[in-house]
Order: C-alpha cells, then structure tokens, then sequence
C-alpha cells in the first residue's frame, strides 16, 4: 500500500542539567494510509517521543529534534513553519493521550470544547459547529448526546471523556490518528469499548492509525503492523502475524513471553530480567545486551544494524541476521 507518514533517522534529545539524554536515536519508521501500526516497547524507549516528535510538540527546551526527516505525503514536517505545522495539526494528523482530563478544558462543557475545535478547522458558525459536536457525540456512542454535549468534563467517567477526546480527534477527519495508550488508565470492560470503537471508525473513515502502547493484547487486537522500540531505537518491524508467530529479535520474543497466558492456572508471567538502560549511559554494541540471554562478544562491541529481512520485516540483531542467513543457505 502506499506510505502516508515516512519517519527517516529521527532523532530527538532532551539537554537536562544531569546531561543530553537521547531519547530517540535514528528511528525509520513509515505508516501506510488506512492501516494501524503498533509501536510497541517498555515505558522509556522513545516511543511517546517518537510520536511527539511526528506532531511537532517537543517541548523545547529542553528537547530538541536533532536530525531527521518526518516525511508526510511527501512533505517533510521538520521543514515546515510553526503556521503550516500548526495547519496539519488537527487537520491532517490528531492525537489523543492517555488520560483525557488532561487534554480537556475543565471550565468549558465538553459541546463547546468539540464545536471550538469544528469551527477553527472547518469555519462552520457556532451553531452549526454545535450541531455537529451533537452529532460526533452520537457517533462515538455517548448516549443521549444532546444532553450530555452540556456536560463539563468532570461530570463524565473516564471512558465517556475517551469517547469526547477521540470525537474532538476526528472531528477534522484526519489522515493519521496518532493514540498515545488510550486506554491505558481505562478498566478492562470500557478498554475492550474504546478499542471496538477505534476500530469501527478506522474502518467507516479510513484513516490510518499511529497505536502506542506497551500492551501486545492490544497490539494483537488492533494492528496490521508493529515496530518494537528498545532504547530509543527500533529492534524490530514487521506484519503483526509474523510478529506474534515467529519474532526475530530476542527482545521481542522477551516481550512475547510476559504476556499472561489465559489458560496457565498459575501465576507464572515471564518478565525480561534486567532494567531498560539509562539513556546517558547506553551500553556499548547492542543496547539489549545486558539483558540478552543469547549476546556473544561481538554484541558487546558492535551496534546491529536493523536491516530488512526477506519477508518484509526488518530486524536488529546480529544473532538473528546470522540464523536468517544460514536459513537462507540451505
Ligand atoms: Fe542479543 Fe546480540 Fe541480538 Fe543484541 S545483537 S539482541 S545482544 S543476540
Ligand atoms: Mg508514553
């Protein structure tokens, strides 16, 4: 399929007084139009500031995009003006957060803060805008909308607050919807609504979907694709089925194995030993090696490259490369 957002040697640091830690490190990435990727990866491996980055909502200080290209239909965002970016924004690409309350305005009913967001981006009247929110409402499954669209964010539960965030989100009919763990703070029942919903929109408007998260069950029930991060870099890319069937870098595999299982009557969830390193001391070679049950010495000198492997994935492991090879072989 054809690629809508193409991100090529990103790297994005943050200058603290402790010292520059490189969050991203020269991270290739690309969406498809209409598809779902999952960045998957540990709290801390760049995965939200790869995606803030791609928005261009690097606080800056201290961050700072420091190389790169975030090729968008071909435009690359990083050369663009604060005014055209701020056009994209909420145009062409959206973003919902973890926690909605955050994002919402306290002080205004959730009506006007969606009509708000109409109007700038589409130039209906306020009525008209209003309306609309009304209807957007409707359609993410809010109940009695027309009521509720007086409703201030604190008068609803933390799914029903989703449910507006995502309405505001796509209230522009974006290309992208970038969803940094949406349902992350949410109970198990409304997480399972909120992902029904995502997916049943995805499909009715067709865009394509950028889906943080450090849940592979969401993974599995959302994505086409996945891209695993590890210490600011991508370890691994590939088609979800592949991913999930035969994983190639063996922290991937790590992650694999620490989902619980439904029909192990113990509790017995595997966690990969060892702590994700700190970004200003990055280990030498491989950042996984410390906690790599297969390193070799050459993984503690020499940084693997992530390379393309044949059944479109790519991976970053000098093991995995070696076996894929031998497997070329014979
Ligand atoms: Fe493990 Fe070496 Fe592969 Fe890194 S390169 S993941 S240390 S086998
Ligand atoms: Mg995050």
């Amino acid at each position: 399929g054809d690629v809508l957002v193409e991100v090529r040697g990103l790297r994005t640091s943050f200058y603290t007084e402790e010292g520059v830690v490189p969050a991203v490190d020269g991270v290739d990435l690309y969406v498809r139009r209409g598809e779902t990727l999952a960045v998957v990866g540990e709290s801390g491996c760049g995965k939200s500031v790869t995606s803030l980055s791609i928005m261009r909502l690097i606080p800056s200080p201290p961050g700072r995009i420091e190389a790169g290209e975030i090729l968008f239909e071909g435009r690359d965002l990083l050369k663009l003006s604060e005014a055209e970016m701020r056009r994209i924004r909420g145009n062409e690409i959206s973003m919902i957060f973890q926690e909605p309350m955050t994002s919402l305005n306290p002080v205004f009913t959730v009506g006007d803060q969606i009509a708000e967001a109409i109007m700038l981006h589409q130039g209906l009247s306020r009525r008209d805008a209003m309306a609309r929110a009304v209807e957007m409402l409707r359609h993410v499954g809010i109940p009695a909308p027309e009521k509720r669209v007086r409703d201030y964010p604190h008068q609803m539960s933390g799914g029903m607050r989703q449910r507006v965030m995502i309405a505001m989100a796509l209230s522009c009919n974006p290309k992208l919807l970038i969803a940094d763990e949406p349902t992350t703070a949410l109970d198990v029942t409304i997480q399972a609504q909120i992902l029904d919903l995502m997916r049943r929109l995805k499909a009715e408007l067709g865009m394509a979907i950028l889906l943080i998260t450090h849940d592979l069950g969401v993974v599995a029930e959302m994505a086409e694709r996945v891209v695993v991060m590890y210490a600011g870099k991508v370890v691994e890319e590939g088609d979800v089925y592949s991913i999930f069937r035969n994983p190639l870098h063996p922290y991937t595999e790590g992650l694999l194995r620490s989902i619980p299982r439904l029909d192990e009557t113990r509790e017995r969830l595997h966690v990969i030993e060892g702590v994700v390193p700190n970004p200003m001391h990055m280990p030498k070679g491989c950042r996984f090696h410390p906690r790599c049950p297969y390193a070799t010495d050459t993984c503690r000198e020499v940084e693997p490259p992530l390379e393309r492997v044949e059944e479109g994935g790519a991976v970053a492991c000098h093991v995995a490369a070696e076996r894929l090879a031998r497997e070329v072989t014979v």
